[in-house]
């Protein structure tokens, strides 16, 4: 059986008071949950400290959204995978579609942040995932196998195991616009297969690929249902408690 997982990426949202708030409210209502997904939330970096404090070791877990693809030094500005993880901190968030996007993060870029990511014993949660046009184009399938390629098919097969990955077609982030149960199901297999091509079945069968891209209370069901999808990476909706749990709900 696979990890479940449902993690929320706060992005650049919240005061540390809001932030703090929100965990509050979480931690409430968390008991009343019956999955047993794991669940995680990425906040922004100078809160990580603070939040993972407040959760302790209890059922949700903190990440981080970014990691620098440098171990340590006069990098003004970033932020390591060593601090993260200093800070008691289990995950990061590698790759995501605004980073490619915004900030020129590419393959060869991301395989070096997997590798510190994993150095330090975080882990990584990579997104992959096509832009509409390729999505138009028809070639999304193999634009996503490339970037798992690029970023992840450097790793031995007992590394690679620690990843989670996360697809997530950039069509449909943050637009309302959600992959079809079956868009997800299919991309999600074409990752496993692909990853199966070159480390065999069992490693395929052993990682967690979540999906994301507005994922809601009343899709999450539908779209965790799929037998390849292992949980989903939720922005704007982890941004609410109800949400949030209302998704979690929908893992079973
Ligand atoms: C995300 O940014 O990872 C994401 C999936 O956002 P949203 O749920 O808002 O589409």
């Amino acid at each position: 059986m696979r990890t479940k997982i449902v993690a929320g990426n706060w992005k650049m949202n919240k005061s540390l008071a809001e932030a703090q708030a929100l965990i509050a409210e979480l931690t409430n209502v968390i008991g009343g949950i019956k999955s047993s997904a794991k669940i995680v939330v990425c906040v922004p970096f100078p809160y990580l400290a603070a939040i993972q404090n407040q959760l302790g070791s209890g059922r949700i877990e903190v990440g981080a959204q970014n990691c620098s693809e440098h171990e340590s030094g006069a990098y003004t500005g970033e932020v390591s995978a060593a601090m993260i993880k200093s800070c008691g901190v289990p995950y990061v968030i590698v790759g995501h579609s605004e980073r490619r996007q915004y900030f020129g993060e590419d393959g060869a870029l991301l395989a070096k942040k997997v590798d510190k990511a994993l150095a330090h014993q975080l882990t990584p949660i990579f997104c992959c995932g096509e832009p509409l046009e390729i999505r138009e184009k028809g070639t999304h399938e193999t634009l996503v196998r490339k970037q798992t390629e690029d970023s992840l098919f450097h790793l031995g097969a007992e590394a690679i195991q620690k990843v989670v990955i996360a697809y997530e077609p950039v069509w449909a982030i943050g637009t309302g616009k959600t992959a079809s149960a079956q868009q997800a199901q299919d991309m999600h297999a074409v990752i496993r297969q692909h990853i199966a091509g070159k480390y065999g079945q069992a490693v395929a069968e052993a990682i967690s690929i979540l999906y994301g891209g507005s994922v809601k209370p009343d899709n999450a069901k539908e779209l965790f249902s799929c037998p390849d999808v292992d949980g989903g990476l939720v922005g704007g909706a982890s941004l609410k408690a109800a949400d949030f749990t209302g998704i979690i709900n929908g893992i079973g």
